[in-house]
């Protein structure tokens, strides 16, 4: 914002976040001076992201991240969240799921809560600004209560391999409204008459789980939760979710464990637009013991602590957008063993930088072969974190916004080139 802006808004400074030019420490001047050049044209653009919680999971602290630095750039960016009872976020959970492959029960009743809720968020904000982003499914109704005067956007993190078509029909016509759509993986394309773009999200390394942690840090983040380090640590860190396949990390570890010592740290958080979180939890408690430790805390400290201090790490899931937590242990030079499914296929290159497996056998045998063998969890280790420098961290992500906005001509029409630059 210029200071006139600035002052109008009544706001005093930004020292309390980190301006672009503080990246340039990882991915240099020249990529700075370019992401300045693009956001130059941009400046004093008012712009806005709607998703449905302000805490856990992913999008929430992507879209922290991406909110403050676009601000820093001059560009005025806002983040709203829609608000609904228990039964809408019941409803959008199961879309959700839907989206990722699950059945659903598409009644008249859930397409009633879900239209209704989302009206009356219309009506209570007044959206007027230069673009909107909408995030995932739960606001993307939005768009028919305006008069729309400029660019809409859907970004979708959602992996959608094979979407339940009753759910994907129900709606594609929302979806067909707005000016551009946004997907993570080339694989996620639909048949749509908005023309789609793809581009992953990417982790902000300033952000409280990336941030440099010192070894007493770190030891009194783990003290503090009572996690045992005479073992190695295998860590999952992931929302509560079935999607992440918290039973199957278990079993997995299990087997493990049969042929080297070590100690499983679960670490979850429930969002407040996930209902099916609570549950979950409970249902991993059965299996808590000296060695399997489960915890539902949120403390992205802990989460930063566990990905740099652990032997391996887990992102078992058997659908995956694009896994933050991947990125965010690879980051931190962790050997990482993800599932290979969705986004994670693009984050990890099986036996380069990690290990992509498909099944319980697979993850276990893996989990035993980077215990018995340091040097190669350090080698994977050390290409993981070149494999983020590289390809995501938050400048790339903020590049193509940038990219993303700065294509659209009048009649809201894209021009120019948003994808990918690294696959
Ligand atoms: N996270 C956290 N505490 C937890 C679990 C997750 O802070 O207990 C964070 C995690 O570090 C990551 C995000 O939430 O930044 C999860 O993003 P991801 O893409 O892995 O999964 P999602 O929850 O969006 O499906």
């Amino acid at each position: 914002m210029h200071k006139s802006d600035r002052e109008n808004a009544g706001l005093i400074g930004m020292s309390a976040t980190h301006g672009i030019r503080a990246y340039e420490r990882y991915v240099g001047k020249e990529t700075i001076r370019r992401i300045e050049a693009k956001a130059r044209p941009l400046r004093d653009m008012h712009i806005l992201h709607m998703n449905s919680t302000y805490y856990g999971g992913g999008v929430s602290q992507l879209l922290a991240s991406l909110t403050l630095l676009m601000n820093s750039l001059d560009i005025q960016t806002g983040w709203r969240v829609v608000h609904g009872p228990p039964d809408f976020f019941s409803v959008t959970k199961k879309f959700h799921n839907a989206l990722q492959g699950a059945d659903i029960n598409l009644t008249g009743r859930k397409k009633e809560i879900y239209e209704q809720v989302v009206h009356e968020n219309a009506v209570r904000n007044h959206l007027n600004h230069d673009m909107v982003f909408i995030h995932d499914p739960q606001p993307l109704p939005m768009i028919t209560h305006y008069r729309k005067k400029n660019p809409w956007i859907w970004r979708c993190h959602i992996d959608l391999t094979k979407p339940n078509r009753k759910v994907w029909n129900y709606l594609a016509p929302f979806i067909e409204r707005y000016d551009a759509v946004v997907l993570s993986c080339r694989e996620y394309s639909q048949n749509l008459k908005t023309p789609q773009v793809f581009f992953t999200p990417a982790i902000d390394p300033f952000s409280i789980v990336n941030r440099e942690l010192s070894e007493n840090a770190i030891d009194e983040r783990l003290a503090h939760y009572g996690i045992p380090t005479d073992l190695p640590l295998v860590v999952q860190v992931s929302r509560f979710d079935r999607w992440k396949d918290p039973e199957g990390v278990i079993r997995a570890f299990q087997k493990a464990r049969k042929q080297e010592e070590c100690t499983l740290v679960l670490v979850g958080n429930v969002a407040t637009d996930d209902p099916e979180g609570a549950e979950v939890y409970r249902s991993l408690l059965s299996h808590r013991g000296d060695r399997i430790i489960v915890l539902s805390v949120q403390d992205g400290a802990l989460v930063n602590a566990l990905q740099r201090r652990a032997a391996v790490v887990l992102q078992k899931s058997i659908r995956e957008g694009f896994g933050m937590t991947v990125s965010e242990a690879m980051w931190k030079g962790a050997a990482v063993i993800g599932g290979n499914v969705g986004g994670i296929r693009y984050q990890i290159r099986d036996g380069e930088n990690g290990f992509l497996v498909s099944s319980v056998d697979e993850a276990a045998e893996r989990i035993v072969r980077l215990l018995r063998d340091p040097g190669l969890a350090e080698r994977l280790g050390h290409a993981a974190h070149e494999t983020v420098r590289e390809c995501f961290l938050f400048t790339r992500t903020i590049e193509q916004y940038l990219d993303l906005i700065g294509s659209f001509e009048p009649e809201f029409r894209m021009s120019g080139n948003v994808g990918s630059p690294c696959r």
